[in-house]
């Protein structure tokens, strides 16, 4: 248990505020960290942590956690399919398991399980060369027929009104969700604390580049000096790529998602149908928290819409009849950036000093411990991590993807 919660329930005044606010930019930094995401709160905690490396700024345009981080369905797990993904994803599960010892702050981490449902033959196929792939590197991990799936959700109509009734599924005892603000805040607190700078509305416009390598970025506050930029700013990643005329396969697409009022708990697994276009799971506070796949069409705007709520419910109506009274109490979206082997990009990239962590697509929330512990490693030791290798961008030029689409379509 969180030492601090212990230290709270004795102290009768307010613990400090998380983060200091550094008034003023200073000329130069050793790393500047574009994006004050989970990833780039969790990079720049390493960097300080496990690396010693802590003239270190995290530029954030908003607010902390204000993109993705903050509008996730927050979902962990490492169920994925090729060994690249899985060994990555569950040495992000282990980190994740060991948080809020590490920050002294409670994460509400909940492991659950998380069933994907098959509805039809191929995609029962594809769930057993998952779980085979899982069962290999030490994941649990099986697939499980009717009755273990009415045993662990008795409230599931597996006939599906009679449309496309469940024939079985893939089945991850590890599926967790966690407080994902929590997460964003334990990493920040944890690089504030060790002498990172963190700024906040602070926007980066241009990256400066000479003979090659990376000599400072231009911001809405000023000029900065420095070697080493890492772009950590997931749906806002062609921007900064263009900023240093770099091309990547990333196209953007928003993902939508919402809440219902809060009801009195029932929901104790987390519940994911490709075919169905729907997953959803019951937070601490009760409100079911749902998302499809990705909106069709190109766009960078975080707006969401009545065709989304409607499509959801039309097929959460298929797995949970009884729901059709529950009230939508929230909806959101944000920018997913894509890649076409929905895999990540990290690591080093052709111009010198210019790291990129993208690509996180729909999936990239469970990856921001493992993200942040590898890309601070690449950037310490000027080469990338044994686990982000097989990610790097060169593998769109080598034809070497790393084919995740079957396990991360709307899995997330
Ligand atoms: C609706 C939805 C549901 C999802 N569900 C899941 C899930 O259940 N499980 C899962 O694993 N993943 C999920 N994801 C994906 C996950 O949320 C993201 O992949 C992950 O949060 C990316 O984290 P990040 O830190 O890289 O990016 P972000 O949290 O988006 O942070 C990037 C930051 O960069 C900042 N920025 C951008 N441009 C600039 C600039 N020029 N200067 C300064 N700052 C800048 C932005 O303001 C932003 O705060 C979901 C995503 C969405 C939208």
């Amino acid at each position: 248990m969180p030492l601090r919660l212990v230290k709270n329930a004795f102290d009768s005044r307010p613990g400090p505020r998380f983060f200091t606010q550094p008034e003023r930019l200073k000329d130069s930094y050793d790393v500047v960290i574009i994006g004050g995401g989970g990833h780039g709160l969790a990079c720049a905690y390493y960097l300080a942590k496990e690396h010693g490396i802590t003239n270190v700024a995290v530029l954030e345009q908003g607010y902390i956690g204000g993109g993705n981080t903050g509008r996730n369905t927050t979902i962990v797990r490492s169920n994925y399919l090729t060994p690249e993904g899985v060994k990555f994803y569950d040495k992000s599960v282990q980190l994740f398991q060991d948080l809020a010892n590490d920050f002294d702050l409670n994460i509400f981490y909940s492991q659950r399980g998380h069933f994907t449902l098959a509805h039809t033959d191929s995609a029962l196929r594809t769930m057993r060369w998952r779980a085979e792939v899982n069962k290999h590197y030490g994941i649990e991990s099986e697939v499980v027929d009717r009755e273990d799936i009415a045993g662990a959700c008795p409230e599931l109509d597996l006939d599906c009104g009679g449309h496309l009734p469940v024939l079985g599924a893939l089945y991850h005892a590890p599926g967790a969700v966690v407080r994902h603000d929590a997460v964003a805040w334990g990493y920040g607190r944890g690089a504030d604390q060790r002498g990172v700078e963190i700024h906040q509305k602070t926007r980066v416009t241009g990256i400066n580049v000479s003979g090659g390598r990376v000599t400072g970025v231009e911001t809405d506050r000023g000029s900065i000096k420095t070697g080493t930029v890492i772009s950590m700013v997931a749906g806002s990643t062609p921007r900064v790529t263009n900023m240093v005329g770099l091309t990547t396969p990333i196209v953007i697409h928003p993902l939508q998602a919402c809440v219902t009022e809060p009801m009195k708990p029932w929901l104790d697994t987390i519940i994911v149908s490709a075919s169905l276009h729907v997953y959803v799971s019951q937070s601490s506070r009760g409100e079911l928290v749902m998302g499809a796949s990705l909106d069709p069409a190109e766009l960078h705007s975080t707006r969401s819409t009545l065709d989304f709520t409607e499509g959801l419910m039309d097929y959460l109506l298929d797995l949970f009849p009884f729901l059709g009274q529950a009230r939508v109490m929230r909806q959101w979206a944000g920018m997913a950036d894509m890649t076409p082997d929905f895999a990540p990009i990290m690591g080093t990239t052709p111009i010198e000093g210019f790291y990129l962590d993208a690509g996180w697509g729909t999936w990239g929330f469970k990856a921001t411990p493992v993200s942040g512990m590898t890309m601070a490693s690449t950037v310490a030791n000027g080469r990338n991590h044994d686990l982000i290798e097989p990610f790097n961008l060169s593998r769109f030029e080598r034809f070497a993807l790393v084919g995740e689409r079957g396990a991360a379509s709307v899995g997330h």
